[in-house]
């Protein structure tokens, strides 16, 4: 029980990368807020995964890009869980359009869910670890945190923003106690991919060395050691999940 007694929040934790998160943190003796989109399955998953762990798992509606939802997330889970040891700041969308061709809208968008988003999520923890003298803040990040890709121009700006804006406050927070990290995972078999045809989604596996795009359950295994006490020396650190995309050609 590697999470016995914290209480964990997930952000985009109804779907994919953040759902396969929940579960594993549950499995291993902690509460967890699911916070997604009202009218998103985060009650559904809620109620279900509740009857099913010992911890207690709630559905917060949560926009990441509404200050005012983001800081409310945290005093509502504070006030029913008592505490928030550790956060997976994970909700995020996919984008992808010629950088020729995109609108202020569409850019703006998935820069204010995946990089402001973060941010906001980041800042309301930290208020809240700070006070209670520690904890763990994982930013889903990417691949394309540290590699382009055509077509992507505001994905990949927004996550390699997430890379360096985890350097910043893990330096900032590490005399409090705080310690926050990013994942960079590659190619994941998740919802977001759902948008890609077959021919897409095998030249895309190609770029894996180990054969296969990730499952969810294998960022998840990521997140619980950086968010457990196992990674107690570890802070400002970009850890790539990918199955050798960063590693090179073959
Ligand atoms: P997913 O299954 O689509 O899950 C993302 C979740 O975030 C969804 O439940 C989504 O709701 C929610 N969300 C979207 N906008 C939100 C907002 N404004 N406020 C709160 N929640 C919001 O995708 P995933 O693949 O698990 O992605 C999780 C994270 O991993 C993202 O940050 C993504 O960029 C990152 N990532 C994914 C891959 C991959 O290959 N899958 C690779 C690298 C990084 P809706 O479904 O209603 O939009």
């Amino acid at each position: 029980m590697r999470m016995k007694g914290k209480n964990v929040i997930v952000t985009g934790g109804a779907s994919g990368i953040g759902l396969a998160s929940v579960e594993r943190c549950l499995q291993e003796g902690a509460s967890v807020v699911i916070a997604d989109l009202e009218g998103s399955d985060g009650q559904d998953q809620a109620a279900r995964l509740d009857d099913r762990y010992d911890g207690r798992c709630l559905f917060k509606a949560c926009d990441v890009t509404d200050t005012a939802q983001v800081d409310r997330l945290f005093a509502d889970s504070v006030a029913e869980l008592g505490s928030v040891e550790a956060v997976f700041n994970n909700a995020g969308i996919g984008g992808i359009c010629p950088s020729d061709e995109v609108t202020d809208e569409e850019y703006l968008k998935v820069i204010d869910i995946n990089l402001n988003g973060v941010f906001r999520v980041a800042r309301a923890a930290l208020r809240v670890m700070y006070h209670q003298g520690g904890g763990s803040i994982v930013n889903c990040a990417s691949i394309l945190g540290v590699f382009g890709q055509s077509q992507t121009a505001a994905y990949t700006a927004a996550k390699g923003g997430v890379v360096n804006l985890t350097r910043t406050l893990a330096i900032e927070a590490a005399p409090k106690g705080v310690r926050v990290n990013a994942i960079g995972p590659g190619y994941i078999d998740t919802p977001l991919l759902e948008a890609l045809d077959d021919e897409m989604l095998q030249g895309l596996v190609g770029l894996h060395p180990i054969g296969r795009l990730g499952r969810p359950e294998e960022i998840a295994n990521a997140f619980l050691f950086l968010a457990s006490d196992e990674a107690s020396f570890v802070t400002g650190a970009h850890l790539l999940v990918d199955g050798g995309f960063t590693a090179g050609k073959s």
